[in-house]
């Protein structure tokens, strides 16, 4: 069976949706079909309710740059709390917990190695070029001391990658720059209620989870506008046709969520499957019969001896007033390479031990459990990986196919990028 000419939408992640949300508004009563290979919509951005936890595909949390994209969202969810947050991260590092940034709080170290990460911050190797690499950025802004101390060894655990492969900008807006100047004025004490001026001093977070945002991006959609198990399996771009298990559809353009090494794979456009790299992502949400530490969000773990580079809180953002037991309610991150092999039980096993190890978990008993593996999760930006997905996004939009969100554009970014760049797309589309 061949269909009409319609807009396609290949993803019902954040991205596709929005994407359906933003044409729609512009071309009331058009064709807008979503394609989604999974049976729910989400994507990355989906929630799990079980045994009376509330548990996300890993933590998400919101940092609205732009308060009209947020008030848009929040229409859309009648009824929902949605928690301000004043964040509270920290670091582990080597039995006691700094403040997130590291590199803005060394004055918390013990004193030598604060000595050190000082003097090595001030002699730093400055360099004539431009550095080559984001490892190479991090010694050369922040020094020795600092970088090896923490920003290597932990973004090497969540990356699962050697830094100097990576592009100078390889987390874009999400590093937290700092120079000389930041961190010796840092060192003195905030006015309370001064935040860290990180990009995510503040977070928001529905009761209900992440999958609120979808449910919001649902809201206004028709019904039929959604379909779930139906992969996309093909792209006939000489024809303009999607095809299906269930389906040709003939396309008037179509906006691609999928990861763009598999959409350019659809299209049977040659390209360089090399410079895709990336990580996946293990995630453990765990649930135990009593709380924890309360004054923390998440913690990062630069330890290489610890399996997890991250553990977050959700009963630290939730309770009380949304109703969440009164018990401890994590989740769990470890990096890995794309191709690694997951021995989920032993990991489990070995998680609990290393929290218990870091004395997270003391007296408690695991009450319920839950995984997750992202893949990809964090793309490796690298120069080629650039050149490469400037060319492939060029390419395919030539022939009415066009390549969005955090996997189709190959990139890093938060939830409300990929609302602002589905928005911006539809206006250039119209
Ligand atoms: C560990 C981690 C933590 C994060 N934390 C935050 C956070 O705190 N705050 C924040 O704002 N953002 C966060 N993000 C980023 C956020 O998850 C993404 O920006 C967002 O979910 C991406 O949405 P998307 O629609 O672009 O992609 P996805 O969520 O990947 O959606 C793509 C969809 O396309 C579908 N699909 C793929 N191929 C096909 C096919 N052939 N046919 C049909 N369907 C297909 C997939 O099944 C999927 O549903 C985090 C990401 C990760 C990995």
């Amino acid at each position: 069976m061949t269909e009409g000419g319609t807009t396609v939408v290949i993803g019902a992640g954040v991205s596709g949706l929005s994407f359906a949300n933003w044409w729609r508004e512009r071309h009331p009563g058009a064709s807008v079909l979503v394609l989604e290979a999974e049976s729910e919509p989400g994507g990355y951005c989906r929630t799990v309710v079980q045994d009376g936890f509330v548990w996300d595909y890993s933590g998400h949390f919101f940092h609205f740059k732009d308060p009209a994209i947020e008030a848009w969202l929040r229409a859309r969810m009648p009824g929902q709390e949605v928690r301000t947050v004043q964040k509270r991260s920290t670091i582990r590092y080597a039995g006691r917990d700094i403040d997130f940034p590291f590199q803005k709080h060394i004055h918390q170290l013990p004193h030598d190695e604060f000595l050190e990460c000082l003097v090595e911050l001030y002699f730093r190797p400055a360099g004539d070029a431009p550095p080559r690499s984001f490892g190479e950025m991090l010694y050369r802004r922040l020094g020795k001391g600092i970088t090896d101390k923490f920003l290597r060894p932990y973004n090497e655990k969540l990356y699962a990658t050697d830094l100097d492969r990576l592009d100078v900008d390889a987390m874009g807006r999400f590093f937290p720059h700092a120079d000389i100047a930041d961190i010796i004025a840092n060192m003195r004490p905030r006015p309370s209620g001064a935040g860290d001026g990180g990009y995510n001093a503040t977070f928001t977070y529905p009761a209900g989870g992440a999958v609120q945002y979808i449910h919001a991006l649902l809201h206004d959609l028709p019904a039929g506008t959604v379909s779930c198990d139906e992969p996309v399996t093909a792209i006939d771009l000489a024809a303009r046709a999607v095809i299906t298990p269930r389906r040709r559809i003939a396309f008037d353009r179509v906006v691609s969520s999928a990861p763009l090494p598999a959409l350019a794979r659809l299209c049977a456009v040659a390209h360089d499957l090399a410079v895709f790299s990336s990580n996946k992502v293990l995630v453990f949400n765990l649930g135990f019969d009593k709380k924890g530490p309360r004054d923390v969000h998440w913690m990062y773990f630069p330890d290489r001896g610890l399996v997890f580079y991250r553990v977050g809180w959700y009963d630290n953002i939730l309770a009380p007033a949304a109703g969440a037991p009164d018990r401890m309610s994590l989740y769990v991150e470890i990096g890995a390479p794309h191709d690694a092999v997951f021995d989920v039980d032993a990991l489990r096993q070995r998680v609990l031990d290393d929290l218990r190890r870091e004395a997270i978990v003391t007296n408690h008993q695991l009450v319920a459990h839950h995984h997750v593996v992202l893949d990809p999760a964090y793309v490796h930006i690298t120069q080629a990986s650039l050149a490469e997905t400037a060319r492939l996004k060029a390419l395919l939009a030539d022939h009415g196919v066009h390549s969005v969100g955090r996997y189709g554009g190959w990139t890093y970014c938060s939830i409300e990028d990929n609302l602002i760049e589905t928005r911006a797309l539809a206006q250039q589309l119209s």
